[in-house]
Parts: structure tokens; C-alpha cells; sequence
């Protein structure tokens, strides 16, 4: 998938999106709510209940590069989720139909502020669907909103959704490409949810400031070998740390009657869980002090968007991941179901 974005920056983003099966667990009880985060400074005087000291990050609120809120009730369910731990994300547009306008894509935001809690301050980036279709007037509109951030290239039949995606990018889309130039609309490209080193060479031979790439928990935690295919060796994987590359969830939620059936749906449900096992796979690696450039920094940097001034704390401290969320609809079913996670979230 290929993103053009419209607000200052203007991204082309490069993605498989093909998601994973998540395998879960339904045996314990229902979601009860994660804490809030932090970053660099370990605090040490803090004692568990076993009189050891307790390991605390302090961490400038994330933002989330990638992310599938759906709409109507799902997007009721997930959206706090994401509001909790991240301070602005990137939504991607293709629901059914896809958001294709900007007035679709104002609509969008207004139902996902509205499923927000009354004091969060989380921030909708929103996108447009390209398609073959897609005028050079809808990039100005998109423009002159101030609140489309991006335009999504879906490679037609490539992913969910992407039926109507494009079918010959300069064939079909120049018209709108030369109208994002006129916008004064920079041309960046974001590889998204990167699984291979050769993505990332390809990312780090890229020009400085044009070239990005997102990376999926579920890609570091459940692919990793193929992450280190070509000679890396996993004590010295730097793939995450790298200033051309950050945080991206993918997070994909379905509920859970979609997922369990023969044609299931592909997609794992991330966002309540992501921000712990990044920091497990930094921690696994060492380089926990690299954690914050990742999630908080990287991103912001490379779209030319003030980094987040909140900080979030997390502590070591085990917690058992939800087996499943329950909803009036029916449920949903997070990555690590019923599983235990070293660093928790810690909300006031
Ligand atoms: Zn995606």
C-alpha cells in the first residue's frame, strides 16, 4: 500500500497489510483496563510487594503511524484504546465503503471524536482512500480541510478492503500526484509494517526525510526470525531503532464471530497491548533507552509534526492481558489473550 498524504507533509506509503490469525484464549474474565506509560528514567525507589525495587519508564506519549479504528460499534469499542495509550494516530481509510472524500473522511473524524472519552486528547490524522477515480479537486479539498493528513495507496486487491484500490498508479493518478505538487504537498513514502531486513536496507538506502517505515508488534514478537533473516543475530537486531523507522500498530480488531469461522478475518487486535511488547522486545534487546525515539520521536520527526509534550509511565510490573473485551455486539479478542505481560501501562 502506497500513502499520499495532504496536510504539511504528504505521504506515499508502501504496505502488505496482510495481517496474521491471532491465536486466543477465552478463558478468563472480561477487560479490566489498562493503566497509563513513561520513558527513559528508570526509577528505582519504587518497591513491589516483594520490597524489590520496581522498574519504571517514563515515555513521551506515542502516537500510532497505523491504525484500523473501523467504524460504527467497533469503532465505539477500540477507539478508547488507542486514546489511552497514544496521543494521535493515523486511520486508515478502508471501511466499507472506503473513505474516498474529504467530506467522507470529516464525517469519519466527527464519529471518531465522538467515541472518544470527554477528557481524552487524542488526535485522528485522517486519510483518503485513492482510487483510480480520485480528482485533483479532491486532493485541494483534502488540503484545504486541515484535517486530511494523508491519501492511502491500496494496490487494487492487494489487502482488506482494497477492491477499490488502484489499478495503475501513473496511468490512472498522475493528475492527482501533480495536484498534490501544486499543493506544495512534499512526496514522502512510508513502508508499512515492515517484516523483512530487506525492507529495511531498502528503507535506510532511501533519501533522508522521504523514505520511513512502520513496524508492527506482531511482526517483532511473531516473526522475529524472519525479521533476522540475512545475517543479523538477534541480540544485535536494530531494526526497530533505526531513525527512519517507527511505531505502527496495525491494530486490526474484528469481533470475535468474524474471526472464528471458516473464512475468518485476517487482523490482530493490537492497540491494548502494543506499547508492552514493544518495550518487552526492547528490553529482550537491551536497548530500552531506544524505546522512546521509536515510538514517541521518529514519528513526529519524520512527518514534520511537533513531537507530543504528555509522558506516560509504564512499570514492570506482570499483568494478565483480557481474554477478550465484551461488548453489547458481541466481543473482541486482543493479541496476547489471557497471556501475561511484563510492562504495564500505569493511568492515574
Ligand atoms: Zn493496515
Amino acid at each position: 500500500m502506497v500513502t499520499v498524504s495532504t496536510a504539511p507533509p504528504t505521504v506515499l506509503a508502501a504496505s502488505d497489510c496482510k495481517g496474521s490469525t491471532l491465536a486466543s484464549s477465552f478463558k478468563h474474565g472480561k477487560y479490566s483496563g489498562i493503566g497509563s506509560y513513561p520513558l527513559q528514567s528508570f526509577d528505582l525507589s519504587r518497591k513491589s510487594k516483594y520490597g524489590r525495587p520496581k522498574m519504571e519508564l517514563t515515555l513521551t506519549q506515542p502516537d500510532d503511524w497505523h491504525l484500523h479504528l473501523r467504524d460504527g460499534d467497533l469503532l465505539q469499542a477500540v477507539a478508547p484504546h488507542s486514546a489511552k495509550l497514544f496521543g494521535r494516530a493515523i486511520v486508515m481509510p478502508n471501511l466499507k465503503p472506503p473513505i474516498t472524500t474529504t467530506a467522507a473522511a470529516l464525517a469519519y473524524q466527527k464519529s471518531i471524536l465522538k467515541a472518544l472519552p470527554a477528557d481524552s486528547n487524542f488526535t485522528p490524522l485522517m486519510t483518503l482512500y485513492l482510487t483510480d477515480k480520485t480528482s485533483p479537486n479532491e486532493i485541494k479539498l483534502a488540503r484545504k480541510s486541515g484535517v486530511v493528513f494523508a491519501v492511502k495507496l491500496y494496490p487494487a486487491g492487494a489487502t482488506t478492503n482494497s477492491q477499490d484500490g488502484v489499478t495503475d498508479l501513473f496511468g490512472k493518478c498522475l493528475t492527482v500526484l501533480e495536484a498534490m505538487v501544486e499543493e506544495n504537498m512534499p512526496l514522502l513514502i512510508v513502508m508499512e509494517h515492515i517484516t523483512t531486513m530487506d525492507a529495511v536496507r531498502f528503507v535506510e538506502s532511501g533519501k533522508e526525510g522521504f523514505l520511513a517505515a512502520t513496524v508492527t508488534p506482531q511482526h517483532l514478537i511473531l516473526n522475529r526470525n524472519a525479521l533476522f533473516q540475512g545475517g543479523m543475530q538477534p541480540h544485535n537486531y536494530c531494526l526497530p531503532w533505526k531513525q527512519k523507522i517507527f511505531l505502527g500498530t496495525d491494530s486490526s480488531p474484528h469481533e470475535r464471530r468474524r474471526k472464528e469461522c471458516p473464512r475468518g478475518c485476517a487482523g490482530i487486535y493490537s492497540a491494548p497491548v502494543a506499547l508492552s511488547l514493544y518495550a518487552k522486545v526492547f528490553e529482550e534487546a537491551g536497548a530500552l533507552d531506544k524505546l522512546e525515539a521509536f515510538t514517541s520521536f521518529n514519528g513526529p520527526d519524520f512527518y514534520g509534526l511537533p513531537r507530543n509534550t504528555e509522558k506516560i509511565k509504564m512499570t514492570k510490573n506482570p499483568w494478565a492481558v483480557p481474554s477478550y473485551f465484551s461488548f453489547n455486539f458481541g466481543d473482541i479478542v486482543p493479541m496476547f489473550a489471557g497471556e501475561t505481560l511484563q510492562w504495564q501501562p500505569c493511568f492515574s
